[in-house]
């Protein structure tokens, strides 16, 4: 059977790119035709400026999110990274594998390390390393398939290569993953700034949809949005990608494809009007599921125990092989 690896960070709350990027998939189709797992990978979100008590608080929300979402304990794994001690020491092995070139070509470290020095701050080395633990995540389980959002093809081809690498002069250890995208809303932009990508670790953002914004919340972000010069509706990502932002989200909520929906409107208001609308009511059971399993976080530990259990089952022996193959 397939086997299934994908991950969120808990630097944020989820937002509707997580959602139509990575988790809707996970929910829709991963879990029932593969064996998935799905970490909430919190070392990931020491790599920068961090609360400890929020990542904590974070973790959890989002354990109940993905739940909320529809992961169904039954069908796949869900659990936190932290709790399983095999990403860290197969982190450290694959560091031994990648060069410091490779890592400092990955963009979205060139990104945020260029942020974090404008503003004076200091870059964690983790920030450099963090693709080696991502790639850790996905080969201590022998995945096959790493369901994403296009922001992280780059590191996904990374873990095909260190895996080839590895493989290549130690012994076959390693399955080579390949990553999936989705068909439309790969890459939801930020409404305010349709030119960088919708990401949780702006907080407040008014560009940013949260999952668990209220409904007018929603709906106000939307009607907000920044649209391009230009009266006709076009989806070209190029010219247009305030409205072409909105197409695919519309898109995506709806089925159908972007190009196909452009015809459908003649003005930027009714776009925005039925995205609006279209993104508050594929939410509504996602937030009233959340309510209900916010008030049970026994339930909400009990699955990450069990998510934990397993995976450490799973992963133990892979990465016992790799450090024997490496001859430790
Ligand atoms: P973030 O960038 O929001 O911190 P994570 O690194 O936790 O996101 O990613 C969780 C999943 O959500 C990944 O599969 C990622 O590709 C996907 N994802 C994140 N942002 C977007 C977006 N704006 N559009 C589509 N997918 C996204």
């Amino acid at each position: 059977m397939t086997r299934t690896f994908s991950g969120v960070k808990p630097t944020g709350h989820l937002t509707l790119g997580n959602y139509l990027g990575a988790v809707r998939r996970w929910a829709e189709t991963d879990q029932h035709r593969s064996d998935a797992l799905f970490g909430i990978v919190d070392l990931h979100a020491l790599t920068v400026e961090h609360d400890p008590a929020r990542v904590r608080r974070l973790s959890r929300q989002a354990a109940t999110l993905l739940l909320a979402a529809g992961l169904d304990p039954e069908l796949c794994t869900v659990f936190v990274q932290s709790h399983v001690d095999e990403h860290a020491r197969l982190s450290y092995l694959l560091e031994c594998t990648a060069t410091d070139g490779e890592m400092r070509r990955m963009i979205q470290y060139k990104e945020k390390g260029a942020r974090a020095r404008a503003v004076g701050e200091s870059v964690r080395l983790s920030l450099l390393t963090y693709p080696v633990l991502m790639a850790a995540d996905i080969l201590a389980y022998a995945t096959d398939e790493v369901p994403v959002g296009d922001d992280q093809a780059q590191h996904v081809e990374l873990t095909r290569d260190l895996a080839m690498r590895f493989n290549q002069r130690y012994g076959h250890v390693f399955t080579v993953p390949k990553a999936t995208h989705p068909q439309v809303a790969a890459r939801v932009m930020d409404l305010q700034d349709p030119t960088s990508k919708m990401g949780k670790s702006t907080d407040g953002g008014a560009g940013i949809v949260y999952l668990l914004d209220d409904p007018d919340v929603v709906r106000r972000k939307i009607m907000r949005a920044v649209t391009d010069s230009g009266q006709d509706v076009v989806h070209d990502r190029e010219s247009r990608p305030g409205v072409s932002n909105l197409l695919e989200i519309l898109a995506a909520c709806e089925g159908g494809n972007p190009e196909g929906l452009a015809g459908a409107y003649e003005s930027y208001g009714a776009l925005k009007k039925d995205t609006a609308e279209a993104v508050v009511e594929l939410l509504r059971p996602l937030r009233e599921r959340h309510a209900e399993l916010a008030a049970d976080p026994a339930y909400v530990d009990d699955v990450l125990r069990a998510g934990a259990a397993r995976a450490r089952g799973l992963a133990r022996p892979l990465v016992d092989r790799a450090y024997r193959a490496i001859g430790l």
